[in-house]
């Protein structure tokens, strides 16, 4: 059940049906997934880059993180039934992790921003299995971070890289891994990290 809106295909849902109905069952079954939550910034940047447009396109999700977006909908009759943001996302799917102990890997930020995210991570989500770091200031086609979060195997895969490298390295790289639900998290650590 998706709206589009400017060429992109946003989820129409709330975000306790995404992730009990979509996000849940793909985690289980260790089928990848690509989640973009489209901020005002990341609708922008798909109008004036269309590398990024594409790679916000072929995401699984795309959820309407602004009230620029709702609005749009409920103009073309189409309401959106609800903002869902990448911070309150986040948390949620860390919630998920650590009831279902999965592993998470967390790439990107400034490595003591990233440090302490980690950090803030182990001390409210004490089952969340950290499946590796590392911080967010490396050449976007580097193969040695890939093949380390593959054989990580982690279960899900914050990527705070800012825009458009974050949506870009996902979709460059996503075919290489075997498993994982890989997210776009924007400012999102150095938010964790206070
Ligand atoms: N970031 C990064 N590598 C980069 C650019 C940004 O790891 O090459 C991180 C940055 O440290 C911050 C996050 O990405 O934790 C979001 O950065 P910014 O607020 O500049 O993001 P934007 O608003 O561009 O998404």
């Amino acid at each position: 059940d998706t709206i589009t809106i400017m060429d992109i295909d946003f989820v129409n849902t709330t975000q306790k049906e995404l992730l009990q109905n979509h996000i849940a069952p793909r985690l289980e079954a260790e089928k990848k997934s690509f989640i973009v939550t489209a901020n005002p910034e990341i609708v922008m940047q798909t109008r004036e880059d269309p590398r990024y447009k594409k790679s916000v396109q072929s995401a699984d999700y795309v959820t309407p993180d602004g009230v620029g977006v709702l609005m749009a909908a409920k103009y073309l009759k189409l309401p959106l039934k609800e903002r869902i943001a990448g911070y309150d996302l986040m948390l949620d799917l860390l919630q998920y992790a650590n009831e279902h102990k999965l592993s998470c890997y967390f790439l990107g930020a400034k490595e003591e921003v990233n440090e302490k995210a980690v950090a803030e991570v182990k001390k409210q989500f004490p089952a969340i299995h950290i499946a590796g770091r590392h911080h967010g200031y490396f050449d976007i086609d580097d193969e040695t971070i890939t093949s380390e979060i593959e054989r990580s195997k982690a279960d899900l895969v914050f990527v705070a890289l800012g825009l458009p490298r974050q949506e870009l390295w996902i979709s460059r790289h996503i075919d290489k891994f075997s498993k994982g639900l890989f997210m776009g998290v924007g400012g999102s650590l150095d938010g964790l990290a206070g």
